[in-house]
C-alpha cells in the first residue's frame, strides 16, 4: 500500500516548501524507499506555459512535454522520481476537468459543488501516482495556508486520510519561526495561528519544519509542540542555509526527520547513506578555482526565471571544483553601453533561452564579443539562435540576417518556422516540447563531452535552424554536430575554431543534477576554468581584441 505524506506551508510564502518536500523524497530514496513527487498548485491557470517568468519564475518542462511549476526541477535535481503531466496539477486543471465532465453528463443532473465534486477529483490526483511499486508519493500543496484558493485542496488532502486510512498519511507543515530583534527573542506565534489554522479544517499535522535563522532551544520547541498539538520531537529545525541548498537534507537528518518519517509510515527502511552527498558538499566547500560566468537575459534580475541554469552551472562547478560566480547580464544593458564594459573579465558567456524581441540585439552582441575573444560560449536554445543569426551577420557577410521571430521578412531568414507550425495560432500547446531523441556527429566536441553518440533532451520552442543555411555555415566554420535522428532538424552547432563554443536547440539545463553535472554545463566550465588560468598567467594577451 503507497503511503502518502503532504506538505503545506504557513505564515508566508517563499519558505523552500519545495526544496524540502525534494529534500524528504531524496532521503527517503537514499533509504531504499521508491518515491513519487506531486505538486498541486492553487492558481487558476492551467499550467505556468504561458505565465510571466516574472511572476512565475521559469518553467520548467518534463520529459514528456508537460510544462510545469519550477518546483519540480528541485524535485528532479534531488531524487530519482520519475515526472509525467500527473506530478503537477493547478486549480485550473481541476475545475477544466470537473466542467468537462458536467458538459457530458456525468454527473447526472446533480448540483456540481466545491465538496464532493472539486474535492473528488482532486483526491482522484492525488492518487494518480500511487501503485504497487511505489511507497510513498509526497504531494506539496502550493501556496500558504489560509489562502482561500487553496481550501480545497486541504479540504482533500484532510478527507484523503480518512480514505486511505490516517496511518498511511503523514502531514507536515512548514511554517516560520522570525527571530524579532526589539524583543530579542525567536516568536512561536505565527506557528501557533497558522497550525490553529490547520486545525480548524481538520488537519493535525504530523511534524512541523521551522524555518527560522536562529536555533530553537530546548524551552521554544517545547513550547511550538505544547501549543500546536505535537510531540517535541516532531518539532524539526530548518535553518537557513547561507551557504548552499543542498545543505538541506543534511540538516533534516541532524533533526532524524526521515526516521521519524519511515517510523510513523511503517515502513521498511534501509539505513541512510549519505557519503555521497557529503562529498558534493566537501567540494562545494572547497574549491580549487574562481571563475565568473556571464548570464546574458532579458530577465537578470529575476533570479528564479534562470533558476535550472543557475543550478547546473553550479552542479558544474561542482564537478569542475570551481566556485563560479553569476554575473547576471541585462542583455537590454549590453545594447545601451557595449558588451566591453559589462563582459570584459568573464571567464564564460551563455544566452539562455527566451521568447520575444526585447534585448536580442543585446544577446546577439554578447555571442559577438565571445566569439571574437575566445570566450567560452554556451547557447541555449533562443541563445543558439543568436549564435547562428550573429555568425550569419558577422561572419557569413548575410547582412541582415535574423530570426523571423524578430523580423518577419528578413532577407536571411537563418532561424524560422517549419510548415507545420506556421498553422498553429494558440497560446500554449503549440511548441516541439519534451524530450527528443538526437544523434551526435563523432568526434565532435558534444560528443566528446557526453562520451556518446545517441541522447536524449528536452525541448521547449517554436523556431528552427533555417536548413536552407546548412552549407554556407559550415563553409565558413560553423558546424552541425547534432540533429534529430533523420537528420532534418538541427539540434546542435560548434565552432570547432575557438576555445568551446557549442550551442543547442534544447535546455540540458533541466536534466543536470548536483551529483551528476550535465555534460555540457561540465565542459563549459571546465573551459572557462582553463580560459581562466590562461588569462592569470598572460592577462594582455589573451583579452586583447
Ligand atoms: N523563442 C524561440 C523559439 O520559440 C526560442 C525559445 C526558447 O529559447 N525556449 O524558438
Amino acid at each position: 500500500m503507497t503511503k502518502h505524506i503532504f506538505v503545506t506551508g504557513g505564515v508566508v510564502s517563499s519558505l523552500g516548501k519545495g526544496l524540502t518536500s525534494a529534500s524528504i523524497g531524496m532521503l527517503l530514496e537514499n533509504r531504499g524507499l521508491s518515491v513519487r513527487m506531486q505538486k498541486l498548485d492553487p492558481y487558476i491557470n492551467v499550467d505556468p506555459g504561458t505565465m510571466s517568468p516574472y511572476q512565475h519564475g521559469e518553467v520548467y518542462v518534463l520529459d514528456d512535454g508537460s510544462e510545469t511549476d519550477l518546483d519540480l526541477g528541485h524535485y528532479e535535481r534531488f531524487t530519482n522520481s520519475p515526472l509525467t503531466r500527473h506530478s503537477n496539477y493547478t486549480t485550473g486543471q481541476i475545475y477544466q476537468s470537473v466542467i468537462n465532465k458536467e458538459r457530458r453528463g456525468e454527473f447526472l443532473g446533480q448540483t456540481v459543488q466545491v465538496i464532493p465534486h472539486i474535492t473528488n477529483e482532486i483526491k482522484q490526483v492525488l492518487g494518480k501516482l500511487a501503485g504497487e511499486d511505489v511507497d510513498v508519493v509526497i504531494t506539496e500543496i502550493g501556496g500558504t495556508v489560509g489562502d482561500i484558493e487553496s481550501q480545497p485542496f486541504l479540504e482533500a488532502i484532510r478527507q484523503y486520510s480518512l480514505d486511505v486510512g490516517k496511518e498511511n498519511c503523514v502531514y507536515i507543515h512548514l511554517t516560520l519561526v522570525p527571530y524579532l530583534k526589539a524583543a530579542g527573542e525567536l516568536k512561536t506565534k505565527p506557528t501557533q495561528h497558522s497550525v490553529g489554522q490547520l486545525r480548524q479544517i481538520g488537519i493535525q499535522p504530523d511534524f512541523l519544519i521551522c524555518r527560522t535563522e536562529r536555533s530553537l532551544n530546548h524551552d521554544e520547541r517545547a513550547k511550538i509542540a505544547l501549543f500546536c498539538n505535537v510531540p517535541v520531537e516532531a518539532v524539526i529545525e530548518e535553518k537557513d542555509k547561507d551557504f548552499s541548498i543542498y545543505e538541506v537534507p543534511v540538516s533534516l537528518v541532524e533533526n532524524k526527520l526521515d526516521e521519524l518519517i519511515v517510523r510513523r509510515l511503517g515502513l521498511p527502511a534501509k539505513k541512510l547513506d549519505l557519503d555521497h552527498w557529503h562529498d558534493l558538499l566537501h567540494r562545494l566547500r572547497n574549491p580549487k578555482h574562481e571563475i565568473s560566468i556571464a548570464v546574458v537575459g532579458k530577465y537578470a534580475e529575476h533570479h528564479d526565471a534562470y533558476k535550472s541554469i543557475y543550478e547546473s552551472l553550479d552542479h558544474a562547478g561542482i564537478e569542475n571544483l570551481a566556485q563560479v560566480r553569476i554575473q547576471r547580464i541585462h542583455s537590454e544593458a549590453v545594447e545601451r553601453e557595449g558588451p566591453e564594459r559589462l563582459l570584459a573579465g568573464v571567464d564564460g558567456i551563455l544566452v539562455p533561452g527566451g521568447f520575444g524581441e526585447r534585448g536580442i540585439e543585446g544577446k546577439i552582441e554578447a555571442v559577438r564579443f565571445a566569439r571574437e575573444r575566445g570566450i567560452p560560449y554556451f547557447g541555449i536554445c533562443l541563445g543558439m539562435q543568436c549564435a547562428v543569426v550573429e555568425f550569419a551577420r558577422n561572419v557569413i557577410g548575410l547582412a541582415g540576417a535574423n530570426s523571423t521571430e524578430f523580423h518577419k521578412d528578413t532577407p536571411h531568414p537563418v532561424i524560422c518556422l517549419l510548415d507545420e507550425q506556421k498553422t498553429i495560432t494558440d497560446k500554449g500547446g503549440t511548441m516541439r516540447l519534451g524530450a527528443q531523441p538526437a544523434k551526435l556527429t563523432p568526434d565532435s566536441r558534444v560528443a566528446e563531452a557526453y562520451g556518446r553518440e545517441e541522447i536524449s533532451e528536452r525541448h521547449r520552442h517554436r523556431y528552427e535552424f533555417n536548413n536552407v543555411y546548412r552549407q554556407q555555415f559550415a563553409a565558413n566554420g560553423m558546424n552541425v554536430t547534432g540533429t534529430s535522428p533523420d537528420g532534418s532538424l538541427v539540434e546542435i552547432i560548434e565552432v570547432p575554431d575557438h576555445p568551446w563554443f557549442v550551442a543547442v536547440q534544447f535546455h540540458p539545463e533541466f536534466k543536470s543534477q548536483p551529483t551528476r553535472a550535465h555534460p555540457l554545463f561540465a565542459g563549459f566550465v571546465a573551459a572557462a576554468v582553463a580560459r581562466h588560468g590562461q588569462r592569470s598567467e598572460q592577462p594582455q594577451e589573451v583579452d586583447s581584441p
